[in-house]
């Protein structure tokens, strides 16, 4: 780390092909901007002159291929500037993805094969800057004038929606350094757990959803189908994680993984992947600026990315508290579940919960600072098929009135009454 600053105003002289890496102070916002020269925060490019207010906490790099003057005012807790990155070698691999998306563009055969643009899938270990990386391929992607969609997996953090949470949208301008992907209509499945290991079952049976809604999505959208994907995903990758991964890569096709900073996965995955066509598996480097986050970091993250869906960034966002009957809404869980009686089943045999049976949930005092999701689906059969509109968070149960109170984006009735309970919760600060 670098030293930290205070108060007052700064510039900082960037070389070519080096970066000023930044963490924002914990209680004050950062001010930032391009004085002169050519700039970009993790892809997106820096408007000359113009102020950007950065929130507390956040980590960044302001990247300079050309060389650059950046003016900030503010606290930070460190800043410095770094002249080895390897941003070189991700631009490469950009180029070869346009590459790709321009053939698949001018493919006018109607053939799915080659008009379809590439499906990138970034894997690696916690903190490898698998998000950052997805990012910078989006961003200049879109800059190019591609409409990459971005498929999310990593239900830890969550860059699309809050946590717990698989999801896609496409992405058709540079990603907002500050705002990060604002929410058009995204495609989302709820997961309802922070870690797979929940529910294995589930966490497949939703990538395989979502993979087909996408198809199905690409099948009438030749711009989006010939831009691809930029898939992001957890940085679990050993044992289960692992098998979740190739099961990830398979299921939605993708064409070339992007393995960050881990010889081993990278062999690993080589050689399992080698028997299959035309998957290109592609080693990178990790950059130095990556900032490791430990358990308790992470879960405060989640609990500002949750705030954020229902607040706002800055505040800006007036979720609605609303008022609703028990008998108005229907909660189910998913997995788990009431076993089967062990009468019923043969002699020896243990009792197993079906991991995607749709299970019905009494509402009480259980429910208290739940976050829930709500479905799209019109039947509860549908519930683990269908994606979810969006969520809400309980924060009175009233037992004797039978009366239920939660924050929800807006006011007025939900678009469904089938909500999805996980083990979701938040505490609101
Ligand atoms: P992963 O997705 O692999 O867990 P992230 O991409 O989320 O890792 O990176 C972890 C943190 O490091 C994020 O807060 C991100 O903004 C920050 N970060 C990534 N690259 C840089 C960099 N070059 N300079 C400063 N911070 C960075």
């Amino acid at each position: 780390g670098g030293a930290s600053s205070s108060g007052v105003k700064q510039q900082v002289e960037l070389e070519k092909e080096s970066e000023l890496r930044i963490e924002v102070g914990n209680d004050a916002p950062l001010c930032l901007r391009l004085l002169n020269g050519n700039a970009e925060i993790f892809g997106t490019e820096l408007a000359p002159e113009i102020w950007l207010n950065f929130p507390p906490r956040l980590k960044f790099a302001v990247f300079t291929w050309y060389g650059a003057t950046i003016e900030m005012e503010g606290t930070t807790e460190t800043d410095y500037t770094a002249d080895e990155t390897p941003m070189v070698s991700y631009v490469n691999v950009h180029a070869i993805l346009e590459a790709r998306r321009t053939r698949a563009k001018a493919s006018s055969s109607g053939d799915s094969e080659s008009s379809q643009g590439p499906r990138v899938i970034v894997v690696g270990p916690t903190d490898s800057g698998k998000s950052t990386l997805s990012r910078m391929l989006l961003s200049w992607a879109a800059k190019q004038g591609s409409k990459p969609t971005f498929v999310d997996l990593d239900i830890g953090q969550g860059s699309i929606t809050i946590p717990g949470c698989l999801a896609a949208t496409p992405i058709e301008m540079p990603i907002d350094p500050v705002e990060g992907i604002t929410l058009e209509m995204p495609l989302v499945y709820f997961f309802g757990h922070t870690t797979p290991s929940n529910n294995v079952e589930l966490y497949k049976v939703l990538v395989k959803e979502l993979g087909g809604m996408l198809e199905r999505q690409f099948a009438g959208n030749a711009e989006s189908r010939a831009s691809g994907m930029v898939i992001n995903t957890m940085g679990w990758i050993e044992g289960v994680g692992y098998d979740l991964l190739l099961h990830a890569i398979r299921t939605l096709k993708a064409n070339v993984v992007l393995v960050l900073g881990q010889e081993k996965l990278y062999s690993m995955l080589r050689d399992v992947l080698k028997g299959e066509p035309k998957v290109d598996v592609v080693k990178l480097q990790r950059s130095g600026g990556v900032v490791s986050r430990n358990v308790k970091v992470r879960q405060k993250a989640r609990s500002f990315r949750i705030r954020e869906y229902f607040y706002g960034l800055l505040n800006d966002l007036s979720p609605h508290s609303n008022i609703a009957n028990f008998s108005d809404l229907c909660v189910y869980r998913i997995g788990g579940g009431p076993q089967a009686p062990r009468s019923a089943l043969p002699i020896g045999a243990e009792p197993v919960a079906d991991p995607t049976r749709v299970v019905p949930v009494n509402i009480n005092r259980d429910l208290l600072h739940m976050v829930l999701a709500v479905s799209f689906a019109k039947e509860p059969e549908e519930i683990i098929s269908s994606n979810v509109a969006g969520f809400i968070y309980v924060t009175d149960v009233d037992i004797q009135r039978k009366k239920i109170t939660y924050l929800a984006p807006s006011a007025g009735d939900l678009p469904s009454k089938f909500l999805i309970l996980g083990s979701l919760t938040w505490l609101e600060t």
